[in-house]
């Protein structure tokens, strides 16, 4: 038996026992007569005690080669601390040591293994094995199986099955570009990894599984941005007989039950927006609505007068800064050049300093008298004290930067606390989304995707305006979660892929599987993902999600450790039938 306890066990009532325990050395202290070692387990940590008074001479001496990191075993009996540390569950005790076994020794590792350690990202992802015995690791991979097994648990309960689906299988479009895999039987022809099991699922429903989930790994060839895998693991869920509402509430349901259990927080308000909404308030489809600085649009109190630049503009829109009136010219200078930087890419910035007297003074005093101003006060919400921001353009530009300045602000104000959570739902998502670089309309959220039943009749005159039964689940400004009702009919679904311009043959080879199972009586259906990493990581109050994935890839896709991607022989490559001769 290598232990009887973990490290994170013992106390007071064990004093007296004989134990024997195993674990890495997280650090030794030799005082010359005696030697303190802590041993560090996944439970815990438990200080032994070496003495050459009553541990046999042998066993000293061995404990002196001890190194960090050294696995070892020992046995000995549980001592009263004569110095307590209250900083941990097992500090009032030590194991007088009367037997050590080295069971392997370790090289001095490349970074310390402590809560802050000062090895780099690099260098800890290629030693991630020794990463993860740092506590702020494993805690974020125990807590990450904490929330998968709530949601099991959930879903079982509402009598979802869950199904593993295939891998290999055949492109499944949601916007990115496939990871393929050379298929050796089957000469020059590829698997596709998938996405999503986005098709998979609508054939169990069309199976009759009714009620479906999985937590399951998708792959995504995108460009990586900071903070996203190639990848990624989601919570995939699909249900049969369904309208929107049902699944709102059913995945309401999964979020309150998450922050319950994992967060021990009950959630009063689950807002329900539409897509619309969002974007006017807050110029964003994902909202942070845990704190105000709402949007107030002003091309009324602001186009009638002689400044060109707002004449010009589709839209001028404002938030008003809680407190921001006491900027200096130095910080309002600052925050005009955070809004040029080109990631967010404004031409200017507008500002009025609602003064505590009442009064108003603007960086465009010269068109813009008191009671203009005070109307743009109004409409933005501002208070004595505050600072209207103001940016102009074409709205969909300029609510993205002036959502960019929102967060910013929010930000250095501390008013994005990780610890209060504000979810809601998105709803009434545009069906089709104009991508200006291949001049077409792209599904905006996938080509499954119902469009509202009463804006069809649009998709040949205006198809931009046609709505979907669409809908996302946002999270202190995070999409974590997205789905649809989805087209379960073959003349819709056809009808629809001739909008995102295939060929009727393009969409046979490539959905014909998916079509022939609708002429099989397919029921009405619909579901969402949630991504399981960030979802894991807000839970968590983390900013990213490297942390809460044992193995992750850096922002160039490799995995440093087992240095992945790798080239393959010329033999493996010629059997792939993938030599190719330059
Ligand atoms: N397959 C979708 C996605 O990965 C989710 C869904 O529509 O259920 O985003």
């Amino acid at each position: 038996m290598y232990r009887t306890h973990s490290n994170g066990e013992l106390r007071l009532a064990n004093v007296g026992q004989e134990v024997t325990l195993a674990g890495w050395v997280q650090k030794s202290r030799d005082k010359g007569f005696m030697i303190w070692v802590d041993l560090r387990d996944r439970y815990g940590i438990t200080q032994l005690i070496f003495d050459e008074e009553r541990t046999p001479k042998e066993m000293v001496d061995k404990a002196k080669t001890l190194g960090r990191e050294f696995v070892i075993q020992i046995t000995g009996e549980v001592i009263e601390r004569v110095s307590k540390n209250s900083n941990i569950p097992t500090g009032e005790v030590e194991i007088l040591v009367k037997k050590l076994t080295i069971l392997n020794e370790s090289k001095t590792p490349p970074f310390t293994i402590e809560d802050e350690t000062d090895g780099g990202d690099e260098l800890r992802m290629k030693y991630r094995y020794l990463d993860i015995r740092r506590n702020p690791v494993k805690e974020s991979l125990i807590f990450r199986h904490k929330v998968a097994i709530e949601v099991r648990k959930y879903l079982s309960d509402k009598d979802f099955i869950e199904v593993e689906t295939p891998v290999l299988i055949k492109s499944t479009p949601e916007g990115a570009r496939d990871f393929v895999v050379p298929s050796r039987m089957n000469e020059g022809q590829f698997y596709a990894l998938p996405q999503s099991p986005q098709t998979f699922k609508q054939l169990l429903m069309v199976g009759g599984m009714d009620k479906y989930f999985q937590i399951v790994k998708c792959f995504r060839d995108e460009d990586l941005r900071a903070d996203r895998q190639p990848e990624f693991t989601q919570i995939d869920c699909e249900m049969a007989f369904v309208e929107q509402e049902d699944i709102l509430n059913t995945f309401e349901g999964l979020t309150r039950h998450l922050l319950k259990e994992v967060n021990g927080v009950e959630i009063a308000n689950f807002p329900r927006m539409t897509y619309d909404e969002a974007m006017k308030r807050f110029g964003n489809d994902k909202p942070d609505i845990r704190f105000g600085m709402e949007f107030g649009e002003l091309n009324e109190v602001a186009k009638h007068k002689d400044f060109g630049v707002f004449n010009n503009a589709d839209l001028v829109v404002g938030i008003a800064v809680p407190g921001g009136a006491c900027y200096t010219r130095k910080e309002i200078d600052k925050l005009i050049e955070w809004v040029k930087r080109p990631q967010v890419g404004a031409l200017g910035m507008v500002y009025v300093k609602c003064n505590d007297d009442g009064t108003f003074k603007s960086s465009v005093d010269k068109f813009y008298d008191q009671e203009d101003l005070a109307k743009w006060a109004e409409t933005t919400g501002a208070k004595p004290g505050d600072l209207i921001c103001v940016l102009s353009g074409v709205t969909d530009k300029v609510r993205a930067q002036l959502s960019a300045l929102r967060m910013e602000l929010a930000t250095r104000l501390g008013l994005r606390d990780p610890k209060v959570f504000a979810p809601l739902w998105v709803v009434d998502f545009p069906l089709l989304e104009w991508d200006e670089d291949t001049k077409r309309y792209h599904a905006m959220h996938h080509p499954f995707t119902s469009p509202k039943p009463e804006d069809m009749a649009m998709l040949d005159t205006e198809p931009g305006k046609v709505r979907a039964n669409a809908y996302d689940l946002v999270l202190n400004g995070n999409e974590i979660g997205g789905g649809s009702i989805r087209i379960h009919d073959k003349e819709t679904q056809a009808l629809m892929l001739s909008h995102l311009g295939f060929t009727p043959e393009q969409a046979k080879e490539q959905f014909g599987f998916l079509m022939n199972a609708f002429e099989y009586g397919a029921p009405p259906h619909g579901g969402l993902a949630f991504g399981l990493d960030r979802l894991v990581a807000i839970l968590g109050g983390q900013e990213t999600i490297r942390d809460f994935i044992a193995f992750p890839k850096n922002n160039n896709g490799r995995d440093v450790m087992i240095d992945a991607p790798s080239n393959i022989d010329d033999e493996q490559l010629k059997e792939l039938n993938l030599k190719l001769d330059l």
